[in-house]
C-alpha cells in the first residue's frame, strides 16, 4: 500500500511528460510529413532521364521530347535496350537481355524512379533538373 502511495505521483508526472512528448513528436512528424508532402508534390515529376551503363553516363534525355534511344552495350554492341520517351514517360520498349525485366517495367516519369537492366548493367533514372546547377559543380 505504501508503494502505491509513493508511486502514484511519479506515474502521473511520467504520464504527463509522456503525453507531452507524444504531442511534440506527433506535431514534429506532422510538420515533417507536411513538408515532405509539399516537397514530393512539387518535385514529383522529373524532367529528364539519365541512362548509365556500367556506372558511366550513357546519355541524358529530356522527358519533354519524344525520343527513341538505342542503348547499345556489350563488346559488339549486340546488347541493346530500346529506350522510348513518350508523353513525358520513359520505358524500355524492347531489350535483348535474357530476363526482359526492364522491358516489362512500367513507364517511369517521377523523380527517383528507375528501370534497371541487370544483364546489361543499364540503369535508367528519372531526375529533376537543378536550375541553379553551376558549371563549377561538375567535376
Ligand atoms: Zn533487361
Amino acid at each position: 500500500m505504501n508503494c502505491k502511495m509513493e508511486n502514484a505521483p511519479t506515474v502521473n508526472n511520467g504520464g504527463r511528460l509522456f503525453k507531452n512528448d507524444i504531442c511534440f513528436i506527433a506535431l514534429l512528424l506532422l510538420i515533417v510529413s507536411a513538408l515532405g508532402l509539399c516537397f514530393y508534390l512539387f518535385r514529383e515529376e522529373g524532367d529528364e532521364v539519365v541512362v548509365t551503363v556500367n556506372g558511366e553516363v550513357f546519355g541524358t534525355y529530356s522527358l519533354a521530347e519524344d525520343v527513341v534511344v538505342e542503348i547499345r552495350t556489350g563488346e559488339q554492341g549486340c546488347e541493346c535496350n530500346r529506350l522510348v520517351i513518350k508523353d513525358g514517360k520513359a520505358y524500355v520498349e524492347a531489350a535483348t537481355c535474357p530476363d526482359g525485366i526492364c522491358a516489362e517495367h512500367k513507364p517511369i516519369s517521377r523523380e527517383g524512379e528507375s528501370i534497371v537492366c541487370l544483364p546489361h548493367r543499364v540503369v535508367i533514372t528519372v531526375r529533376a533538373t537543378e536550375p541553379e546547377e553551376a558549371p563549377d559543380i561538375i567535376v
